[in-house]
């Protein structure tokens, strides 16, 4: 339609010129103009490039959605976690490792992490997923990064005065340095839908044979 129009406004202002008077034929020429100009700005509004599966806005340039900030390639209702969620799990951190005596954290990180999480990650629905493979960081993931990484991270934060705990702030995909070690992202799963299947399992039968959560 819109090729047609202007095709053919080509060929009148082509025409007119030499047989008809140019009063008959100016008022075509601008109305073309016009509409040619209305064409371009139209589809680069309408086409919204990539509407976001959860939310149906423009997804923008990102690995998550700019406005809900839903992961590519992940289950719908996944999100990358907020700076502030992933602060405020720092600080649940430091008081479950108090509550439990230390100890009984320790225990507890060594069955998180096979779900790709710690325990106060777990408390808050969150899981940590490796960027490469858009799948649950594994147990040994997990444990580099809780183990290695983080102190690593922990003796550059001592020279740099404690900055670095800040990178998440300016990082277009919220990692914090010791993720970018293990190529980690931190995600918000509180529908539990990228809980690895296994340990899915093993945690119903958990339950129904002890009528209790693990994770206590
Ligand atoms: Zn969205």
């Amino acid at each position: 339609m819109v090729l047609c129009r202007t095709r053919t406004g080509i060929t009148d202002l082509a025409r007119p010129g030499p047989s008809f008077g140019r009063r008959h034929v100016e008022p075509t020429p601008v109305s073309d103009r016009e509409f040619v100009m209305s064409v371009p700005a139209d589809s680069v509004q309408t086409p919204p490039v990539r509407p976001c599966p959860n939310c149906g806005r423009d997804w923008g340039q990102g690995l998550a959605c700019q406005f809900c900030r839903q992961v590519a390639g992940l289950p719908q209702g996944v999100p990358l976690a907020t700076p502030a969620l992933r602060f405020g799990e720092y600080l649940l951190e430091g008081v479950l490792i108090v509550v439990t005596l230390v100890i009984g954290w320790l225990i507890w990180s060594l069955f998180a992490f096979a779900n790709g999480q710690t325990p106060a990650k777990q408390v808050l629905g969150m899981r940590c997923v490796k960027l490469r493979t858009e799948q649950t960081a594994t147990w040994g993931t997990m444990f580099l990064r809780e183990a290695i990484a983080k102190p690593v991270i922990g003796l550059l934060a001592w020279v740099t005065f404690g900055i670095v705990y800040f990178w998440l702030l300016w990082d277009r995909n919220t990692q914090q340095l010791w993720d970018k070690m293990v190529d980690t992202i931190v995600v918000k799963d509180p529908q539990d839908a990228m809980r690895p299947a296994e340990q899915k399992s093993d945690a119903e039968d958990w339950a129904s044979t002890a009528g209790s959560p693990a994770g206590e």
